[in-house]
């Protein structure tokens, strides 16, 4: 089996999805059976049985104050419940979809996360270090990377990717390397330290996901890279499978690389999840 359990279902940011309003409009909205279809129907045209559609928390007004800067609350406009519910009801008209949820670790915020996520019938919830503290590891406009040395961005990186795991909020952790989105790849230095992350993520039980987004970033590479991949696979961390696509022609993009690393790293299964219940399903 070929899932891709991390999807958006617009472009982030205002002007990117303006400009690709038409495409959902015309199908009835970003929340309806039509356009949620298309996703399904490109994941099926690649071999992919099933899909999870996981928005940012941070699109959502609920999450609105949690992050105190003028992006995050730019982009907070949508609700929520509307989200949940198109999602079932395309589920309901026999889609192969997931409700789940990409939510920020955000330290200071773990009461309302924990809220957030409770009373939702959410299928899976991604857990996505972006930020740390108010610079984040992805976003051009709050570059981490500009103010502090690769070290120690990676230090913070990980000691948060930890804590994210063993918060215990979440089902997966998306992207694990992503620091290295913009070309700054972990000091080889800081192997050792690596090396600790994982073996306290795999303490936790929590997957991680092998993206084939970043070889649409400018590292040009997968998330989690295959030696990385290999040392979750020797750890016993389960993996997912995905493209983190913002649009439906992405979904499940550049596979065949992906799947590979995982078969490389060792890999056999990969985890399917419905109602954050963990399963182990053949891979390929
Ligand atoms: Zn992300
Ligand atoms: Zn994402």
């Amino acid at each position: 089996m070929l899932t891709d359990y991390h999807l958006h279902l617009q472009p982030d940011g205002i002007e990117p999805r303006s400009e690709a309003a038409s495409r959902w409009q015309s199908d009835g909205g970003h929340l309806s059976a039509a356009w949620i279809g298309r996703y399904v129907e490109r994941a099926r045209s690649r071999a992919v049985t099933q899909i999870a559609l996981t928005d940012h928390v941070h699109r959502f007004r609920e999450a609105r104050e949690w992050v105190d800067n003028e992006w995050w609350q730019g982009e907070a406009t949508e609700d929520v419940d509307a989200y949940v519910e198109g999602v079932a009801a395309a589920r309901e008209a026999g889609l192969p979809v997931l409700v789940g949820v990409e939510m920020d670790w955000l330290p200071k915020r773990q009461e309302e996360i924990a809220r957030f996520l409770e009373g939702r019938p959410f299928d899976i919830v991604l857990g996505s270090v972006h930020w740390i503290e108010e610079l984040a590891v992805d976003h051009p406009d709050y570059p981490a990377w500009d103010r502090h040395p690769p070290e120690s961005v990676w230090s913070a990186y990980l000691a948060e990717l930890v804590a994210a795991a063993e918060s215990g909020l979440y089902d997966v952790l998306a992207h694990p390397d992503l620091p290295k989105v913009f070309g700054s790849r972990l000091p080889p230095s800081m192997a050792g330290d690596l090396q600790a992350a994982v073996e306290a993520i795999a303490a936790t039980g929590v997957a991680i996901e092998c993206s084939s987004a970043g070889l649409r970033k400018p590292i040009g590479e997968l998330y989690p890279d295959p030696d990385l991949l290999a040392a979750f696979h020797r750890a016993g961390v389960p993996a997912t499978l995905s493209s983190d696509a913002h649009a439906p022609e992405d979904v499940a993009r550049d596979y065949p690389t992906a799947v590979a690393a995982l078969k490389g790293a060792g890999y056999t299964t990969i985890t399917t999840f419905r109602g954050r219940v963990p399963e182990q399903v053949e891979l390929g």
